[in-house]
């Protein structure tokens, strides 16, 4: 029996995981994928807003404002790449100025520091690359960039290693009442649990409607992204928008954490919940209104492209609480964007709701906040390279050429909690794969090391989801 179950480990449910295992209480974390992180967590602008954009007196506003100051701690903490580089919204007439100056007044009574609107000659100055017909924009030096899945995996493993049990490959299908709390029917097993979180992200109407009566609809909103190659990642150096529509934050052009330029992303309503296709139509409109912005933009540097979902609530706003006739069933849902900006201080606030119920929650004597991000081989000075291959030989072997990536540091994302089991999960903790070459080279040669440390045959690795096999079987049946 459980004292938490948690559905759903993405941002929300593994920021809630962590801030609860600091308690003396038995915690579960379960995602019906193969690896933390896999939903709209893995797919988005990466940006911790500002958050001038959301309307006063909304949740999202309050969480956005709450959550933003909480990056510098917890990314230190987590060891999570992070960087607080500011962000433009760009106006380019005089009728687009009257919604900076809106967004300007919003910024102000939701607390925002240090934002102000600046004239285009000052954008220019400050972007050398952003086009002249800018009239003014609102800056806005708090807004951030960071690596949301490393943060969600950080999460999961510190909370792992503070006692929480990670169920993967554990769909909820069913929810009962109980006696003493609820009964979660998955495809492995049944789960008893005296409270229950639900941060299913798109799916999070569905489980609300297996025990609440009071309903809320989830609708995805595709947005669609191009990824340049590291040689643009100096085009900008802040995060810049365009006026908002009623879709969306717009088009943004901005540097990654990882060096790279992203642009993206547009907004379309969808009725599948798991279509993350990207399209040549949208891609070219996303990148004629980047244009907009800076007519140079060098989109022919793409590397990659894809897409993420976002959980529109029939709401329209964050849906956080305990359902109303669901005693100790909270319900995390419709964290659309600011939703990974707003994430720590939801967490907290979770918390908060849940020792209302509880009563007094006792803190743990031996938590631990801290955990170590892997060992980034290509950062390390001449003499610690030879001094960590005099230790492990296999961090003097190369396996991802385009990223500099040794086998000592996929080897080690693999055995940490909640480590790697596929080739993307590799991918997203330790980076091969996400240069110039996309994996080309060295995805075999990933599956070969998965392979060897999970003790699996090659034909069993997965490039992602449950069943996205990459090899069919042998083709000589093992003959010499
Ligand atoms: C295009 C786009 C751009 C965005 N940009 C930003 C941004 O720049 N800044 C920002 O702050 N926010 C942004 N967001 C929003 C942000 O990405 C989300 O708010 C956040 O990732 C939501 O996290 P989550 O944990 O609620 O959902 P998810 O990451 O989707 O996690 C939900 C998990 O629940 C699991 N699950 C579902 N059903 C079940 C079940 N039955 N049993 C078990 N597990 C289940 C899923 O597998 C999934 O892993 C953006 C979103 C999109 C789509």
């Amino acid at each position: 029996m459980f004292d938490v179950a948690i559905i759903g480990a993405g941002v929300i449910g593994t920021s809630i995981a962590r801030e609860l295992s600091r308690y003396e209480i038995k915690v579960v974390l379960m995602d019906k994928e193969n690896d933390v992180s896999n939903g709209t967590t893995k797919a988005n602008s990466a940006i911790i807003h500002g958050g001038y954009d959301t309307k006063p007196g909304t949740q999202m506003a309050k969480f956005n404002s709450l959550g933003n100051p909480m990056f510098d701690q917890i990314c230190d903490e987590l060891d999570v790449e992070y960087k607080r580089i500011g962000s433009f919204v760009l106006a380019f007439s005089e009728e687009e100025m009257k919604t900076v100056r809106t967004l300007y007044q919003q910024g102000i009574e939701n607390n925002v520091k240090g934002v102000e609107i600046i004239s285009g000659d000052k954008v220019r100055e400050m972007e050398p690359n952003l086009n002249q017909s800018i009239v003014g924009a609102l800056h806005a030096p708090t807004c951030g960039i960071i690596n949301p899945w490393e943060l969600a995996i950080a999460q999961a493993e510190n909370a792992a290693e503070n006692g929480v049990e990670i169920l993967l490959n554990t769909q909820v299908l069913d929810i009962q009442k109980t006696m003493t709390g609820y009964r979660l029917m998955t495809n492995h097993q049944e789960i008893n649990s005296r409270y229950v979180i639900n941060c299913a992200g798109l799916h999070a109407d569905h489980i609300n409607n297996m025990v609440s009566q009071d309903r809320f609809v989830i609708t995805p909103r595709r947005g669609q992204y191009f990824v340049l190659d590291k040689s643009e990642g100096g085009f900008v150096n802040k995060v810049v928008f365009q006026c908002p529509t009623k879709l969306g934050k717009g088009i943004l052009i901005t540097p990654t954490v990882h060096g790279n330029l992203l642009l993206g992303p547009d907004a379309q309503d969808m009725e599948d919940k798991e279509n993350l296709t990207t399209t040549a139509e949208n891609l070219k409109i996303i990148e004629e209104i980047a244009r907009k912005s800076a007519a140079h933009v060098p989109a022919h540097k793409v590397i990659t492209t894809y897409a993420g979902l976002r959980a529109e609530p029939s709401t329209k706003d964050f849906i956080i609480g305990e359902a109303k006739d669901a005693k100790g069933f909270i319900n995390v849902a419709g964290i659309k964007s600011p939703g990974l900006t707003s994430s720590p201080a939801i967490a907290k606030h979770v918390v908060n709701i849940l020792g209302g119920i509880i009563g007094e929650l006792k803190e743990k004597d031996d938590y631990n906040p801290r955990r170590k991000r892997v060992v980034r081989f290509d950062q390390l000075s001449d003499v610690e390279k030879a001094q960590l291959i005099k230790k492990d030989a296999r961090f003097g072997r190369i396996i991802c050429r385009c990223e500099s990536i040794t086998e000592g540091e996929i080897v080690d994302i693999i055995h940490r909690k909640a480590g790697a089991t596929t080739v993307d999960g590799v991918k997203r903790r330790a980076r091969p794969g996400t240069g110039r070459c996309q994996g080309g080279f060295c995805a075999p040669r990933v599956m070969e090391i998965l392979a060897k440390e999970l003790g699996k045959d090659m034909d069993e690795i997965v490039k992602d989801s449950k069943n996205s096999y990459i090899l069919t079987g042998k083709t000589n049946k093992g003959k010499k």
